[in-house]
């Protein structure tokens, strides 16, 4: 079952790839696992997929420690800065750094801990209140501000688009997500890069290819629904 649902999600990838003219290469699938059991995440594990996405640090560290090795795990959920010190140097990228005062903090505990963190900057294009993720006008001072520090690594941007019926309403706000990290690579500013842009989800990722993710973080549509009991997304 996992596994002709990561088939289907893996294929249409490669549709979208070849719909706007791009290598599959480029873009890459983070199986988002999230309140998953680590049986669940074995089974796709065992179809190949070794990329995998949790949004609680701590529910992250728990399954690196059952799983195997080779996993690259991305925490793409929110994180508090008092639970920056569970970064390891076993995460392979943090999506959701949002403020100066929470960069300072892993910046800090990187420093500490003698690594150097990956991370994505996450932009609130559709400025939804009920999400995080720094506005589009305050981005390039978080860049500059955030290049500075020891320790964290700027590669990219990340954004989540709004829960829609028809997955062609978010496309502007992927088109946007480009257009800045474009913007802001030519700024050129030291230690940034803007490689890596994740957007897209269960609902729009084949849209989010289209228009140039490089991580789409699909869950629902690997896994099935999630069961939380308490109505967080
Ligand atoms: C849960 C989650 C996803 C995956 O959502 P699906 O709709 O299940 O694919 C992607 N990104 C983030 C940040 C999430 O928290």
């Amino acid at each position: 079952m996992l596994k002709s649902n990561l088939e289907t999600v893996k294929e249409n990838i490669r549709k979208a790839c070849e719909r706007a003219g791009r290598r599959e290469e480029e873009v890459q699938l983070i199986a988002v696992s999230k309140t998953k059991p680590v049986s669940d995440i074995m089974e796709v594990y065992s179809c190949g997929q070794r990329l995998f996405g949790e949004n609680k640090v701590q529910e992250m560290c728990s399954k690196m420690d059952e799983l195997p090795a080779d996993i690259s795990w991305h925490l793409i959920g929110h994180l508090q800065t008092n639970k920056v010190k569970y970064i390891t140097c076993r995460t392979t990228l943090v999506h959701s750094v949002d403020s100066l005062h929470l960069a300072e903090a892993i910046s800090r505990e990187a420093v500490k801990k003698g690594v150097s963190v990956p991370v994505l900057i996450e932009v609130n294009i559709a400025e939804e209140e009920s999400k995080f993720g720094v506005k589009a006008q305050d981005l390039e001072k978080l860049v500059e501000q955030a290049s500075l520090l020891p320790g964290i690594k700027i590669q990219g941007l990340m954004t989540i688009a709004p829960y829609v019926e028809d997955p062609e309403e978010n496309r502007p706000i992927f088109r946007k997500l480009k257009q800045l990290s474009v913007d802001i690579d030519r700024k050129k500013f030291h230690n940034v890069t803007m490689n890596a842009l994740s957007m897209g989800m269960t609902n729009d990722y084949e849209v989010a290819v289209e228009e140039g993710a490089t991580f789409v973080r699909v869950g629902t549509a690997i896994f099935g629904a999630r069961n939380y009991g308490t109505g967080e997304i």
